[in-house]
């Protein structure tokens, strides 16, 4: 037998940890083997990985493109090529969309739409729609990775882009959760309580729209940590796969906590929540605006401790580009500034910077980065994984290399719009990306080709 590609020379992230071996490719794009050093088959291609981390391709379990609608915002090709970069090889695009993707005829453009264009793997989120098992066995028959709600009603102006997916009340909630629950697929929830949101947001319109701490004042983590309360409560009997979207807060934290054994759930938090706070915010403008907002350094320490004690399971992007001219009209105007950042190329240099500062091990970052969301998926070890018969998606960094956030390196559409890590100096570097056994972002340079990119769907 002879390799298609083979990696050598560098150290492997196996489910045990680092390991010296070299690695092999087959031709079908899969890990052939894993070899001692100088053991391997003859391979067509070489690449050297000498001084390098071998780690299986991060997946991102939250991702927004919203395309085919809105490509100013950035296209499936520009933020599939910047996933590329960020060393992210599969992500699970949001059904955020114009319309929404509430239907099987919408999940089926969209999911062409992704086939002709994307760089890297995706799998498609479906909003529960009609909240009718009809829709919902039909969605789930052409291949939704999973279901996606929303606690909070549409924001003004964009109520077609929500249809299906904005449920207040606790009611469809509820339902939601158990149509779901029927189903073997987790369900993901944006959680803040609407009717506190409606308070706090009438309360915080007194208050300076220039001044960032006044998103936070018109969603505060209450709104957050109810919300969860109220899920967690209704899934002791409900029963479906929860996953918690984007946790900010000490007090949803201590929810969690609190909740621990009582239903299958998991939690997310992002980086944006981990390596920044209001004050960060203060210093972007609206560019750092991010729902739910961003907040203080004693929440930023309670999310880290729930990430030791295992209480964060996964760490996600919520990449959401925005066009330069949305947020610069309201530069200014936190409440009318769309909310959203891009992410997808800071996420693993910023988790690669706190292993290096000892803040957690290579493994346990890489768990939560893509492992971990593999497994609660169920598409482990085809992804997430280095072993005999995953797919060859590889991402090799350099962790004595040096990561630099800046607008002209950036490949997001939106990196105008990256002001919240602008200017960062991380240690870690994403040195090369490889896809089913090709190299798809080398040195700086994207050369994955749009329509490569494969639909994942749940395993049968
Ligand atoms: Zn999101």
């Amino acid at each position: 037998m002879s390799l298609k590609l083979l990696v050598q020379g560098g150290a492997v992230l196996l489910p045990d940890g680092l390991h010296r071996v070299d690695l092999g490719v087959a031709a079908d794009g899969t890990v052939a083997g894993l070899y001692t050093p100088g053991t391997a088959p003859e391979a067509s291609e070489v690449i050297d990985a000498t001084g390098l981390q071998v780690l299986p391709g991060i997946v991102d379990i939250h991702f927004h493109v919203r395309a085919p609608a809105y490509p100013e915002r950035g296209t499936v090709q520009s933020e599939t090529r910047a996933a590329a970069a960020g060393g992210v090889t599969t992500i699970f695009e949001m059904p955020i969309s114009k319309p929404c993707c509430a239907s099987p005829e919408e999940l089926i453009r969209r999911r062409a739409h992704f086939a002709e264009n994307a760089v890297v793997d995706f799998g498609l989120y479906v909003a529960p729609g009609d909240l009718t098992e009809a829709s919902r066995d039909a969605m789930l028959a052409e291949g939704a990775i999973a279901f996606k709600i929303f606690t909070t009603p549409a924001p003004p102006g964009r109520a077609d882009e929500f249809d299906g997916l904005a449920l207040p009340g606790a009611a469809e909630q509820l339902r939601a959760l158990e149509l779901a629950a029927a189903s073997d697929r987790p369900i993901v929830v944006h959680a803040e309580d609407a009717a506190l949101l409606a308070h706090f947001g009438a309360r915080a319109e007194a208050l300076d729209p220039a001044d960032a701490a006044t998103h936070n004042a018109s969603r505060p983590a209450i709104c957050e940590a109810v919300s969860v309360a109220q899920l967690l409560t209704m899934n002791i009997t409900a029963r479906a796969r929860l996953h918690i979207a984007h946790v900010t807060s000490a007090a949803t934290v201590q929810v969690l906590r609190a909740f621990a054994g009582t239903s299958d759930f998991t939690a997310e938090t992002c980086p944006q929540y981990l390596f920044a706070t209001e004050a960060d915010v203060a210093r972007a403008g609206v560019f750092g605006k991010v729902n739910p907002p961003i907040r203080a350094q004693a929440d930023q320490d309670a999310l880290w401790q729930a990430i030791a004690d295992g209480v964060i399971t996964h760490v996600t992007t919520d990449h959401a580009p925005f066009a330069r001219a949305e947020k610069a009209a309201s530069i200014g105007n936190f409440p009318a500034a769309p909310p959203g950042a891009p992410g997808i190329e800071f996420m693993l240099p910023a988790m690669l910077d706190a292993v290096a500062a000892g803040r957690l091990s290579l493994k346990r970052a890489h768990d939560l980065l893509c492992a971990n969301g593999a497994r609660r998926y169920g598409i482990w070890p085809r992804k997430g994984a280095l072993l005999p018969g995953s797919d060859a998606d590889i991402t090799l960094v350099d962790p004595a290399a040096e990561t630099v956030i800046a607008a002209d390196t950036l490949h997001t559409h939106a990196r105008d719009c990256a002001q919240l890590f602008e200017g960062r100096h991380l240690r870690g570097k994403v040195v090369r990306t490889i896809l089913a056994g090709r190299t798809v972002f080398a040195d700086g340079t994207v050369t994955g080709i749009p329509g490569t990119g494969r639909h994942i769907r749940p395993p049968a």
